[in-house]
């Protein structure tokens, strides 16, 4: 029987890395032993509990930095095809830190949202080791928690496990630096602002910015459960104000769950989707400075999203004319609730910062029957995903269709009996890859972080998975029958953090294989297993116990397969430098209308420009002195790169849409890059359009 399934795996493999073509290793891999303890990590101070009761004075400091990879050639991390390449630039992604600590306690947690597709080990490896380089150990795996976005618009590559490189074409080290130094950044500015501060809260629903794109699914959750709620979504915006004592008023921070959706499959420029504008919106409103090592910070973090879409007429319907449109219509709903949930923030939180982290290897959980069907116990699973996962969700169609049974598959392709494609221990799910059982070693991670932190009375239950509405309640009601009688009263799922293996639906979800559960990873009962894990982490949060912290993930390094492209050298015509122009403005443009300029020019592998900008809009002075007022992260512009003319020409356009509140007066568009000459040496250039007028 093994056998046999072994052999249809393989074949179902193949159809999932159809077109996929992996390259040579850039060292021998090799199998990595996970050990089943690890003594080299600090347990919990013991500091008593009651020491922050009744606490609201918090320790605050917010930092925002550049994490923008590659806006050319590399493949971008969400919809997970092949022939969506990053090629430009709409909005710049950014890593926003808040460091809250409580001198009740001597306590600290560092929070992170970063606009990325997902948060991968490697990343929450190596920015905890950059911090201890500077800090020793006041920075851990404990207290730092990553989460991303989940924007679905930025360039990819930056896992050390294969699955999520298969369609980027292998790992990419330039992107992983960028990310990896630009959350380090971000917690370093957040680090040094810390002053003392007020923490406001405030929540309340957004009820017309999302919809349940698998409600099969989820209606298959018992009608009694179901009754509990008023709908199939998690609707409540939770808000977070700090402002230091001296007044200023240093970011704000919140959750909302909705999938960064809003950008489609077709979408070539990296942008942080709809949670990225709604920071956007907020941070311009509040006049944020990108260059400040101290400014006004705005996350709008992900929450438990597994199975809600922004596009809330169907399929990739968002409500717009385009891609943009409905980016747009999302992000200024979420900013609005933001902005009002901000302005009327007077609740303080109470109580003190404390945290608790384990590793678990979740496909070796006993879970007890109290946490599953209340009689037997049941065992989580080696890592796999179903068929249905080729099918993609309503918002990124791929192959196939949801909901594929083991008959289906049968119905397919005759030679596959259920046999071939089910396991025990998977139950419903047909597999069509078995990650953990890839050798030399696994091609998606098996242990996993989980992490809860209290912030006064708020708990931040964190998981590395994306998780449905339902799984998202039943895990924030583990941990408030734990939590609850010592004070928390607000609770949060902390989406895609600290590392990523796929999704988290309930049992009943699981059942129907939509694209969720399909990509749930660890078997029918991973909820339970997390459900039971953290209830461990609450207890001892509860009783101010330590917890051993579980097996150390791999280091992977070593062991990366790629054949992303370097770039050999830059090239133009030879009677023409790199950044003239080749198509110039007209001589006067009306608001509304668009500039396009097209310059001779490097690729943007040579320099990311981090923290800085492909393009600058700059509006001519009364003194004949130039002001710059758009860069290559602002809504009304786009960095876009193409190859053309010859093999190593670069064709890179500046469009920028005139907004409605532009000045009338004297223009011009710079455009700066980098090339690479044949022997290797990197040349900065820039270049003008010509002047122009807007009336
Ligand atoms: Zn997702």
């Amino acid at each position: 029987m093994r056998t046999s399934r072994q052999k249809s795996l393989n074949v179902l493999v193949s159809i999932f890395l159809a077109g996929v073509v992996l390259g040579g290793s850039a060292c021998r891999s090799r199998a990595v032993d996970v050990p089943t303890a690890s003594i080299d990590r600090p347990v919990e101070a013991s500091v008593s509990a009651s020491a922050c009761a009744g606490n609201t004075s918090f320790l605050i400091g917010s930092g925002i930095y550049d994490i923008t990879g590659p806006a050319a050639e590399l493949g971008m991390m969400g919809y997970a095809r092949i022939d969506q390449k990053t090629a430009g630039i709409h909005m710049r992604l950014r890593a926003r830190a808040f460091v809250i600590a409580t001198p009740c306690n001597g306590k600290r947690v560092a929070f992170v949202s970063a606009d990325l597709g997902q948060v991968f080990q490697v990343m929450k490896q190596q920015v905890v080791a950059k911090l201890q380089t500077t800090y020793g150990q006041m920075y851990t795996d404990a207290n730092v928690m990553l989460s991303a976005t989940h924007t679905h618009s930025g360039p990819g590559g930056t896992s050390h496990y294969a699955l999520y490189n298969l369609t980027i074409l292998g790992f990419d080290q330039q992107n992983l630096d960028a990310v990896v130094d630009g959350i380090y950044q971000a917690i370093v500015r957040a680090h040094n602002n810390l002053d003392a501060g007020t923490i406001t809260v405030a929540s309340g629903d957004l009820t017309d910015a999302s919809i349940n794109r698998s409600p099969e699914a989820y209606r298959r959750n018992p009608e009694a459960e179901r009754a509990q709620y008023a709908s199939n979504i998690n609707t409540l915006m939770i808000l977070l104000r700090l402002q230091k004592r001296t007044g200023l008023e240093i970011g704000t921070l919140n959750w909302f769950a909705v999938h960064g959706t809003s950008m489609g499959n077709d979408n070539h420029l990296i942008s942080g989707d709809n949670k990225g504008y709604a920071s956007y919106l907020f941070e311009k409103a509040k006049g944020t400075n990108y260059f400040a090592d101290e400014t006004f910070v705005a996350a709008f973090a992900q929450s438990d999203e597994g199975d809600v879409t922004p596009n809330i007429y169907g399929g990739t319907n968002g409500g717009g004319a385009n891609d943009f449109e409905s980016t747009a219509l999302s992000a200024q709903k979420q900013y609005n609730k933001a902005r009002a949930l901000y302005d009327s923030a007077t609740e303080s939180l109470v109580g003190g910062v404390d945290y608790r982290h384990v590793y678990v290897k979740m496909d070796a959980v006993q879970v007890a029957p109290v946490w599953t069907d209340g009689v037997s116990p049941y065992t989580t699973c080696t890592a796999a995903i179903g068929i249905s996962m080729l099918a993609g969700a309503e918002d990124g169609p791929g192959f196939g269709r949801e909901g594929f049974t083991c008959k289906d598959v049968h119905n397919v392709w005759k030679a596959f009996t259920c046999a071939d494609t089910q396991t025990a221990c998977q139950g419903e799910k047909p597999i069509v890859l078995e990650m953990g059982s890839q050798q030399p070693f696994p091609w998606s991670p098996e242990v996993l972080p989980l992490q809860l932190v209290t912030l006064g009375n708020l708990a931040l239950v964190a998981t590395p998975f994306e998780v449905t509405t339902m799984a998202g309640r039943r895990l924030r009601n583990a941990v408030l029958t734990t939590l609850g009688p010592v004070g928390v009263t607000r609770m949060v799922i902390v989406g895609l953090a600290n590392a990523y293996a796929g999704y988290m639906t309930t049992r009943e979800e699981y059942a129907q294989q939509d694209y969720e559960g399909a990509s749930t990873h660890f078997g029918p009962w991973q909820l339970s297993a997390v459900q039971q894990e953290m209830d461990k982490l609450a207890v001892a949060l509860r009783d101010n116990l330590p917890v051993a912290p579980g097996p150390t993930p791999r280091d992977l390094s070593c062991c990366q397969v790629t054949v992303q492209t370097g770039v050999v050298f830059d090239d133009k015509p030879p009677d023409q430098r790199f950044g003239s122009v080749i198509t110039d403005a007209n001589a006067s443009y009306s608001r509304g209308q668009t500039v396009t300029i097209v310059f001779w020019g490097g690729h943007p592998k040579n320099n990311l420009r981090i923290q800085d900008s492909f393009l600058q809009v700059q509006q001519k002075n009364a003194d004949g002195t130039w002001s710059v007022v758009a860069y290559d992260w602002d809504w009304e512009t786009t960095y876009t790169w193409a190859r053309d003319h010859c093999f190593a020409c670069s064709h890179n356009t500046v469009q920028w849409t005139i907004p409605s509140t532009a000045a009338p007066g004297t223009y011009r568009i710079r455009h700066d890059g980098t090339w690479k000459s044949v022997s290797g040496s990197m040349h900065p250039y820039f270049g003008f359009s010509r002047e122009f007028t807007v009336d």
